[in-house]
């Protein structure tokens, strides 16, 4: 028989079927794999391809509610050398840009340490060492506090740690009534039970909200207690924000970090 014309046995019709389907692989996609996420190797064991394993990690950070805008940035992204606007920082915004980026890659490094209860040790040239657990960066628009939050977030995943990225807005509207009881419970569970908590854009509303303090004063608690990090970015002016004991004490538990907030150009500059 000519072998020639002869079917393919299970083995070969395989191979055509992938071949094929490579082929129907939509252009522009994974180079290494044609956008199949993976492939069986002679042994029959199958392998995730580089570009699938970063679509599950994608996954895993939006699941646990990191913006999708800055996933997969890196520190190397937080330009420590020019401001959103491409003009260059001062020495004095470069020198701390510089030393908040050690403390963070630092601090990215030792998260699973800091979870299981050991914190960072800061021995100053004066006063007592400070154990570091919780981060407070503050900043305004630009200064990269969101990037700053999200970077920790990927890592925490990265480190198979139970994270939470959540949007303050988010926060204040499901605290700020009586009806979301089940929500509030959510937010009170989360706080208890998070290896880490990202609590990003935490801002001042010129308003009385008398409700939002005492839901707010509650997660507090429930984080204070479980004695695990959280990472707080804030606008200036969220230490007016007055929610009672268990908040103010959660505030102040984190090592505050202030941006350099850099300042739109003046469009028309002499
Ligand atoms: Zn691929």
């Amino acid at each position: 028989m000519n072998k020639y014309i002869e079917k393919p046995n299970k083995q070969e019709q395989d191979l055509i079927d992938r071949l094929n389907s490579e082929i129907q692989a939509p252009k522009g996609s994974c180079a290494k794999c044609h956008g199949l996420g993976g492939w069986t190797n002679e042994n029959d064991q199958y392998t995730f391809c580089d570009c699938q394993k970063e679509q599950m990690f994608f996954d895993k950070c939006i699941k646990a509610g990191v913006p999708r805008k800055n996933l997969g940035k890196t520190l190397v992204d937080w330009n420590l050398k020019q401001d959103v606007w491409g003009n260059n920082l001062t020495q004095n915004a470069l020198d701390k840009k510089g030393d908040i980026k050690v403390l963070v890659e630092r601090y990215m490094k030792v998260l699973p340490a800091i979870v299981a209860g050991n914190p960072i040790k800061i021995i100053p040239k004066v006063g007592n060492t400070i154990n570091i657990t919780s981060l407070l960066f503050e900043g305004g628009q630009w200064s990269g506090k969101t990037l700053l939050g999200t970077l920790i977030a990927q890592q925490a995943i990265k480190q198979n740690l139970k994270v939470e990225f959540i949007d303050w807005s988010e926060l204040y509207s499901d605290l700020s009534g009586f009806e979301n009881r089940d929500r509030q419970t959510y937010w009170s569970e989360t706080f208890a039970n998070m290896d880490l908590i990202i609590l990003d854009g935490v801002d001042y509303y010129e308003m009385r909200n008398p409700t939002l303090s005492i839901h707010l004063d509650r997660v507090a608690r429930s984080r204070t207690k479980s004695g695990k990090p959280i990472v707080i970015t804030a606008y200036p002016g969220y230490d007016k924000i007055e929610a009672g004991h268990g908040w103010s004490s959660l505030v102040a538990s984190c090592f505050q970090i202030s941006l350099p907030t850099p300042q739109p150009p003046k469009p028309y500059a002499s």
